[in-house]
């Protein structure tokens, strides 16, 4: 069960308010498409957020030029964070929908610095269908691919 769950109605989203400076955020970062600024919860020393700064909900949500942006700032701030805090690694962790795992419902990648043993865990239950599943899995994207 996630700690934190944004359940602001439309127009009062939290990010879109820390965009518009409306409340209060740690910025590391901002351009004219994306702001970067430390996550709240600190998963490790160093975790950043890199968020759309308009209201998009999820990666479907936003403009290829919006989904280049953000991240180039990623590799930016994944940059200073590994100069800055020098994990041992750095994950990027974007989730999509609640049961993708997002609590906040506009659009934002984590940049979290690793160290070994730090406790982070993401269930990753391997199905291994074989060849021909994964050749209609293929086919099946390959049909709508846009
Ligand atoms: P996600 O579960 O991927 O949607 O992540 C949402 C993240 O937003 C969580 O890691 C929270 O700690 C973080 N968060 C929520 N409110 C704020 C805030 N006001 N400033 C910074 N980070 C926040
Ligand atoms: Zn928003």
């Amino acid at each position: 069960m996630p700690m934190f769950v944004d359940t602001s109605p439309p127009g009062e989203c939290i990010f879109c308010r820390l965009v518009a400076g409306q409340i209060p955020s740690a910025k590391v970062y901002e351009d004219e498409l994306t702001i970067a600024f430390m996550d709240i919860g600190q998963v490790n020393p160093g975790h950043v957020l890199v968020a759309a700064k308009r209201h998009a909900v999820t990666l479907l949500d936003l403009t290829p030029e919006e989904a280049g942006a953000v991240m180039r700032t990623a590799q930016r701030v994944a940059a200073a964070v590994q100069k800055a805090f020098d994990p041992d690694g750095i994950s990027l962790f974007q989730a999509n929908g609640a049961a993708g795992g997002q609590t906040v419902f506009h659009f934002h990648l984590h940049v979290l610095p690793r160290h070994e043993n730090d406790g982070v865990s993401l269930g990753w239950p391997r199905k291994e269908p074989g060849p021909e599943a994964l050749a209609g899995y293929a086919q099946r994207l390959r049909e709508v691919l846009q």
